[in-house]
């Protein structure tokens, strides 16, 4: 197959442009005879790639000066416990809201390392809400509040975030970074692996406040595990994962080129609204997971009347040439992930399969 319609939950659809970049300059990157895989992290033709992906992050996401940006391994899951180890003191509690499995995980790993407390939980629901900010218990103990938000299985995403003033607010925005505007100045650290919008797998982005940062007490906590290590050498203490960081530039270069964040959020809310539209105008064929006003933008989860239904659905879409349209093994039915780089035209013609296929059944 040539090309492919892409609704893959992570790694997943790249923007076009970035790979055509990327394969042109593939085997001489910037006339230095080598790939980019080939240059040293210490010389200055990487230093460029380096910095150039930091500062268009920065642009794009309007990141204050407060806020550093660190280039990490070892993808979100190694996250969950880093900020545990950085920012949970023995005498203080990690508050966490459960909005699905990734929030679960998170919360499992920082209870490995100190106490922790749930602050709100929408499991109840089977993970189709997000909770409201008034439910969300507190205690004079918090080190830091601790979201997801978007839940990549579940198909939910926060609307508007908790404003929290007495500790951090830490975030899990892997499934969302750059889907849409967001106040970076009002949390102390956001994290997402890049394998969604921002380019490859292999890094992990974490923006963070310097004061936190200079706050924390690391003594105890192995160098590669403290946010200062990254700070103090921007993200260059060891070797970076090279390749990653210079597809991210990629992929920030074609954000910027079609209009930056702004513009990217409003397809990507006219690309949600085509299927759940189609879901809304089913008669019940289709049924969405999640609760309306919790919907995911990024993750459009569905199910068909029954498994027999869903797997005929699957296996239709499969020879149509639409990639990755499962649920997650854990919730079944159907997922459409519909990242930044997914076209609108992807969305389009997924809504004809699903019109095509109730029609016929
Ligand atoms: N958090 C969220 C919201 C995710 O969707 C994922 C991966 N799908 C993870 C964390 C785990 O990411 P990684 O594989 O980079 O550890």
């Amino acid at each position: 197959m040539s090309s492919v319609y892409n609704f893959n939950a992570g790694p997943a659809a790249l923007p076009k442009p970035a790979l055509e970049a990327a394969e042109k300059e593939l085997l001489n990157f910037n006339q230095t005879g080598m790939s980019v895989m080939e240059l040293s992290h210490r010389s200055s033709d990487y230093d460029q790639v380096h910095q150039h992906a930091k500062q268009l992050l920065k642009t794009l996401l309007d990141i204050p000066d407060t806020h550093d940006i660190l280039f990490i391994q070892g993808g979100a899951s190694l996250q969950f416990s880093m900020l545990a180890y950085n920012f949970l003191p023995k005498n203080k509690v990690g508050q966490y809201v459960l909005t699905g499995s990734w929030s679960e995980k998170a919360l499992k790993e920082a209870s490995i390392i100190g106490q922790t407390n749930i602050a709100a939980s929408a499991k109840e629901s089977h993970y189709s809400t997000i909770p409201d900010p008034s439910e969300i218990m507190f205690t004079d103990q918090d080190a830091y509040v601790h979201i997801t938000s978007n839940n990549t299985i579940y198909g939910t995403q926060w609307k508007a975030f908790p404003q929290i003033h007495h500790a951090p607010l830490i975030a899990d925005m892997s499934s969302d970074i750059l889907s849409r505007k967001i106040d970076v100045s009002s949390f102390g650290l956001i994290y997402a692996g890049a394998q969604k919008n921002l380019g490859p797998s292999g890094v992990t982005v974490a923006i963070i406040d310097k004061k936190l940062i200079n706050e924390a007490d690391t003594e105890k906590v192995p160098t590669m595990l403290r946010y200062s290590t990254f700070s103090q050498n921007d993200s260059l203490y060891n070797t970076p994962p090279t390749f990653s960081i210079y597809l991210l530039g990629k992929v920030l270069e074609w954000v910027e080129s079609i209009g930056g964040v702004e513009s990217i959020a409003a397809v990507n809310a006219e690309k949600a609204a085509l299927l759940y539209d189609t879901i809304d105008q089913s008669d019940g064929f289709y049924k969405g997971h999640a609760e309306t006003k919790s919907r995911s933008l990024m993750n459009v989860t569905f199910t068909l009347p029954n498994e027999e239904l869903s797997q005929s659905f699957l296996r239709l879409a499969k020879e149509r040439g639409f990639v990755g349209l499962n649920g997650h093994r854990s919730i079944g039915g159907c997922r459409a992930s519909i990242y930044n780089a997914v076209p609108l035209d992807a969305c389009a013609a997924l809504r004809e399969l699903m019109i095509e296929f109730k029609q016929s059944h």
